[in-house]
């Protein structure tokens, strides 16, 4: 029996070893089967990114590139693009984001365009990352606001879903306020003051000129045309911790005093009394000249200045104006981080544009919770615009902060839309909360 069993066993032995030995091969085949279809794939990519490499020779970044173009094939495109011509409900505190284009350096530098605007209040921001293999990957920051303007938008677009529902308030006696934050050359002063044509500057084509557009509208009705109703503007700068008139020759420095009432006054501040929009032209033109005179660039002090336009509307026997507008072109909000700097006067300036921005982001905190603290002294900025942020549901602030679309601007973008977004986001808070 124990040769047969041998034989059986010997017999099932092997054909289990058949089994055993035909599944290995069968996996085998498998692998290489898979690995053969891998490396099929894989040289598939690499001839279609070598395509791509030479459609787009001397890119640097030309996967950056290719990843651009693969996230953005995934998503469902509705930017913002018509005028608001019924202007809708004005929220007390608005916060957009506008991305300026490409510049044409940056295009010819193959500077990516890491800035996503998908629909009218969305807006993603791609930072390239490096995996632990060094292997590239795009970091998908998300953001929500209440208008997000994308590189196509004009500033007609900008103010009409800004600045323009803001100017009711000054003629139901508030205060309107609209900012432009954002680093140097990310187009506060394009948006506001009006685009450039080379070193000029087309100021009919700005916030400002827009608004005074509208305000003369308004106060050319009867019923203001009845009682007298007058317009005055100003034009000052901020530098540090020192106010300078715009509108007067040598750009006196004014002096800011608080009174019993803790009402602000700028000492001495011309407050032009204008008819047209032509006049207000000519102060924009002048102001502009005034900011930027004796400067070797347009941003070289500029961008280290708040410079506040402002509207006010005097109906006749009332105390001071009636209501009023102000447009403020911030300083560059990078120059904040210049309390490393070598340089003794850039820190000192770098302290105070940081304290400003810290400052003004509270107030707007504060306004818009109806807090009773306003720490409005904590800079000169959020001193002078005091108004604006005492006064209840009768004032009205916009932010637009302004973004570069560039890769190399990635950090700050990062940041400005980080400082936007705390604002809107206590805004959405405290709406919740009521
Ligand atoms: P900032 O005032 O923030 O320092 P600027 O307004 O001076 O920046 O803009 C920097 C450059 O970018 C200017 O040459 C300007 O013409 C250009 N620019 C800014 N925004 C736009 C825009 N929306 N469309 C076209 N060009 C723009
Ligand atoms: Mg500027």
């Amino acid at each position: 029996a124990s040769p047969i069993y041998g034989r059986k066993s010997g017999n099932n032995t092997s054909v289990s070893g058949a089994q055993r030995c035909s599944n290995v091969v069968h996996e085998v085949n498998r692998m290489k089967e898979e690995r053969e279809l891998r490396r099929a794939r894989q040289a598939e990519q690499l001839l279609e990114k070598d395509a791509l490499r030479r459609q787009d020779p001397g890119n640097p970044n030309w996967e950056v590139a290719i990843m651009l173009r693969q996230y953005r094939a995934t998503l469902t495109f509705s930017p913002l693009r018509c005028l608001n011509p019924h202007g809708g409900a004005v929220l007390q505190i608005t916060v957009c984001v506008r991305k300026r284009p490409m510049g044409r350096r940056e295009e010819r530098m193959k500077n990516m365009d890491i800035v996503t605007v998908p629909t009218r209040d969305s807006l993603i921001v791609h930072e390239l990352r490096y995996k632990v293999d060094l292997t590239k990957f795009l970091e998908h920051h998300k953001f929500r606001f209440d208008y997000t303007f994308d590189e196509e938008c004009s500033n007609a677009l900008v103010y009409d879903h800004t600045a323009r529902p803001l100017i009711r308030t000054m003629f139901e006696g508030g205060n309107a306020t609209c900012f432009a934050y954002g680093q140097t050359g990310s187009g506060k002063t394009h948006t506001m003051g009006g685009e450039f044509c080379g070193k000029s500057q087309d100021c009919s084509s700005g916030i400002y000129a827009m608004a005074a557009r509208d305000v003369f509208q308004e106060v050319s009705r009867p019923e203001y045309r009845q009682i007298g109703a007058k317009i005055t503007c100003s034009y000052f700068e901020i530098y540090g911790s020192k106010v300078f008139d715009l509108l007067q020759s040598d750009k006196p420095q004014l002096r800011v005093l608080e009174d019993g009432r803790q009402q602000v006054v700028v000492v001495g501040l011309k407050e032009m009394p204008v008819t047209k929009v032509d006049d207000v032209l000519g102060l924009i033109e002048l102001g502009n000249k005034m900011r930027t005179s004796g400067q070797t660039s347009a941003n070289a002090k500029s961008s280290r200045s708040h410079a506040v336009f402002q509207m006010a509307l005097h109906l006749p026997d009332s105390w001071g104006p009636y209501g009023k507008c102000s447009f403020v072109d911030l300083a560059g909000n990078e120059r904040g981080a210049d309390t490393q700097s070598a340089d003794r006067q850039t820190r000192i300036e770098g302290a105070e544009i940081n304290k400003s921005l810290l400052a003004l982001k509270e107030c707007i905190r504060a306004l818009s919770r109806q807090s009773g603290h306003l720490p409005f002294r904590g800079s000169k900025l959020t001193q002078v615009l005091r108004d604006s942020f005492v006064g209840g549901k009768k004032n009205k602030t916009c932010m637009i902060a302004m973004i570069s679309p560039a890769m190399n601007c990635v950090e700050h973008t990062l940041n400005t839309l980080r400082y936007a977004d705390r604002v809107k986001e206590l805004v959405a808070k405290d709406d919740d909360c009521q």
